[in-house]
């Protein structure tokens, strides 16, 4: 099948939808005035070495717009001082916590604003997480576009109380090889071209960005690669027929950097900024074309009215001159700006312990009961300049790279695919690339158990450099700290570094306590050693930003019992993910072509499609007590009819074609956020300590419609997560959306409730469901 992305003009217009239309009257005001020469400036990006912004937008100063900051990202304001490391997306992804992710972008975007940034170029939603090796996973929240979309909204709601968000990356964007074209003898390859249906893009990928739009989000970025070989930052359909059109987008799109590949098609697909700077707009093209008819002067002014209109809506018009808190150099000498508020120390430790992710614990191995002799091992477990003997290995790497023995805190960018990554990242608390942080204080493990040894007045004993350690015997238990790297640029060369794994057996052949604990970017494999008698317990401690020592012996000596559940899959082997292993390869094409043949069936659906069972399954997680489920209550609405139609606002170029304007906002029909009943459980906590459970609902959507080739297993459609006291009940109520019952009706291209049974799953994990039930539409 040749993959060809359908045209969508003319690009729909802004117009000032629900709470944007002061906003928009303001910006109207402001473009009326507007030569086309500042309408086209405001559209790019242009160079200003006066301070750190990754991206300054053009001004109008005449008129009072100054441009715009953009900065990375959605884990922190990155590469300055003065700022803090949250928890990375994957790590709130593990917690299930919406309320936390709201309070992390709320202190995120604090600190963007006192940095002098308008616009944070987070959160992520795409990646999704389609392959396993992909190298941004982490940067997103879950490989589930439900998780995704309930995360991902609450972070731009928190954020945007400061600055507008930028949600990434528009749309497909699953994988680094080949994300960008690569000139070569034979000539360009282009970036790779994500193959998908209009189901899939629907009810997958473009699920999540809908609830953030809905959520208010004031600008989206487009990706990389090409949407059935259209380039994503030029395709008409995704920008103008989606977004723009069925989601009512209001906001700006802006370039992912050096995403965009052409002047006019760009333009009319419905792309607005051009990032960092451009060669298709900047000299004057844009107000050229207009002069010569090449592009509708409605157009132009579209662009600069939703960027204007973004401005105003966000309270930006009143922001700190840009980038003001962030210095070039942070180097050289230079006023240093405290972005940091004492208040969001409690959030960030908190982020930090919820998306640890305990799933194995034998032995009463943990918590730790005041242990006389503990050793600790693994490069992990220490900060990654700290306790390396001088001229070793380590340190000429270091070199040979041209670090500076002063570094900010975070990770050392460096290659997983040719690096082994226990040569330099110590603690790994943060993914590498854009999405990386520089927090100003990290506590490491090591510092942390250090501090309980002193109340306990335990012994320590520690090697971080060998991979095949002595074990003093007197051990009471064995740590063993590894870490498993990802970063923007490379997909991941594997699922389970080799020389973490030696390390792993090496300590565990010596001690019959061995507790392993992974600061892990993404799926990460533990059958080479995970059914080893003498591995009691293993985390999966993700990237849990600045506070990962403190969070850990949090876990580890019990203070808290753990609370994370895994927002992805973890196979026996890497082949269990089938073709969803790792990225599609250009294969010596100049055009790379990469066919989602899987549709919406990725990650646990994949599993269940293909009767696969995992090692450890999607939602998987123990803590230190136990629950039990009871009373599945399931209360539909008696308004819910089969084939319940919901029109998309927008077809073949004229807008709003059900005439309905009240019923649409940003996100599209606001019908589709209603609710359409309440499906609830009772949870017990039957152990002896105080836990939080997530509950989770699945549902079976029923098939019962055209175009139904590869229906979707089951899906995440609810899920709570709260604290109980031993023997404590409490009631979890899941409020269904219409959305979380329909599904996309390809050819009346429209959201339809299908008709017949739909099974309910409430439970512990996507596998582990104690209440099954059904309710029929
Ligand atoms: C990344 C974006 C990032 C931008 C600016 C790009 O390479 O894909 O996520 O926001 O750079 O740093």
């Amino acid at each position: 099948m040749n993959w060809t992305s359908p045209i969508v003009y003319p690009s729909p217009q802004g117009y000032g939808a629900g709470n944007w239309s002061d906003a928009y009257r303001k910006a109207e005001v402001m473009v009326t005035l507007m030569t086309l020469e500042e309408m086209n400036n405001v559209t790019l990006g242009v160079v200003d070495s006066s301070n750190g912004c990754v991206g300054i937008s053009g001004s109008a100063p005449r008129l009072g717009f100054p441009g715009f900051c953009l900065h990375d990202a959605g884990n922190g304001v990155r590469n300055t001082d003065g700022v803090s490391g949250f928890a990375s997306g994957i790590h709130i992804g593990a917690s299930w916590n919406a309320t936390l992710a709201y309070e992390r972008a709320q202190f995120m975007g604090a600190e963007f604003k006192r940095k002098g940034v308008n616009v944070a170029l987070g959160p992520v939603v795409g990646p999704i997480g389609r392959i396993a090796e992909g190298g941004r996973n982490w940067e997103a929240f879950a490989a589930d576009p439900y998780l995704d979309g309930i995360l991902g909204a609450q972070s731009v709601v928190g954020l945007q109380e400061s600055v507008i968000a930028s949600v990434k990356h528009f749309v497909a964007y699953e994988q680094e090889t080949n994300r960008n074209p690569i000139g070569n003898s034979g000539g360009t390859v282009l970036s790779t071209s994500a193959n998908l249906d209009d189901r899939t893009m629907h009810e997958l990928y473009l699920w999540p960005f809908q609830d953030l739009v809905y959520a208010g989000a004031g600008c989206v970025m487009c990706s990389y690669n090409r949407i059935n070989n259209t380039y994503a930052c030029e395709n008409s359909k995704a920008m103008n027929g989606l977004l723009k059109g069925e989601l009512d987008f209001q906001g700006f799109v802006v370039s992912d950097w050096v995403g965009q590949h052409s002047g006019m098609e760009s333009a009319n697909a419905g792309l607005d900024m051009a990032m960092p700077t451009t060669t298709y707009w900047n000299e004057r093209q844009l107000e050229n074309a207009v002069n010569t008819s090449a592009l509708n002067r409605t157009r132009l002014a579209d662009m600069a009215t939703r960027i204007i209109a973004t401005w105003y809506q966000f309270g930006q018009d009143s922001a700190l001159p840009l980038g003001a808190g962030m210095p070039p150099n942070i180097l050289l000498p230079h006023n240093y700006t405290d972005a940091k508020d004492p208040a969001s120390r409690p959030s960030l430790l908190q982020q930090a312990v919820e998306g640890h992710v305990l799933v194995k614990n034998v032995n009463n191995a943990l918590p730790l009961q005041q242990p006389k002799v503990l050793s600790i091992f693994g490069y992990d477990a220490a900060q990654q300049d700290a306790y390396v003997p001088d001229g070793s290995f380590w340190q000429q790497n270091w070199e040979a790279i041209g670090l500076q023995p002063l570094q900010l805190n975070g990770i050392a960018s460096n290659n997983p695919v040719s690096d082994p990554p226990e040569v330099m990242n110590g603690t790994l608390t943060v993914g590498g690339g854009s999405g990386s942080n520089s927090p100003a204080y990290l506590s490491s493990p090591y510092d942390a158990i250090q501090a309980r040894a002193y109340n306990d007045g335990t012994a320590i004993f520690y090697d971080f450099v060998s991979g095949h350690p002595n074990v003093v015997t007197s051990s009471d238990a064995c740590l063993v700290f590894i870490n498993e790297y990802a970063s923007e640029v490379w997909d991941r060369p594997g699922l389970s570094e080799p020389n973490s794994n030696i390390l792993v057996s090496n300590v565990a052949a010596s001690c019959n306590n061995t507790i392993v604990v992974i600061h892990n970017a993404g799926i990460r494999l533990v059958d080479a050693w995970i059914d080893n008698p003498n591995v009691t317990a293993a985390i999966f401690a993700h990237l849990p930003g600045q506070d990962a020592g403190r969070a850990i012996a949090q876990i580890l000596y019990g203070d808290v019992s753990p609370s994370g559940r895994l927002p992805y899959t973890v196979a026996m082997q890497p082949s269990d993910y089938g073709n969803l292993l790792g990225p599609c390869q250009a294969h010596g094409s100049l055009s790379p072509q990469c066919h989602f043949s899987e549709g919406v069936n990725v990650d646990y659906r994949a599993f269940l499609a293909r009767n696969v069972t995992p090692r450890y399954e999607f939602g998987y997680g123990l803590t230190y007590t136990t629950f039990n489920y009871s009373n599945l209550q399931i209360a539909i609405n008696a308004t819910v009819t089969a084939a319940d139609t919901v029109v998309p606002v927008y077809t073949n170029g004229t807008t709003n074609n059900n005439g309905n304007n009240t019923a649409i906002g940003n996100g599209g029909l606001e019908s589709l956020f209603g609710s359409v009943g309440l499906i609830s459980a009772s949870i017990t906590n039957t152990g002896a300590v105080a836990a939080a459970e997530v509950a989770q609902l699945y549902l079976k959507i029923p098939t019962t419609y055209a175009n139904a080739s590869n229906p979707a297993t089951r899906v995440l459609r609810g899920f709570e997560k709260l604290t109980l006291q031993p023997n404590a009940t409490a009631q979890v109520s899941f409020n269904l959306r219409l959305k979380d019952v329909s599904i996309w009706n390809v050819t009346r291209q429209e959201w339809i409730v299908p008709s017949g049974e739909f099974s309910v799953f409430v439970g512990k994990s996507v596998l582990d469901t104690p209440l099954v039930g059904s309710f029929t539409i």
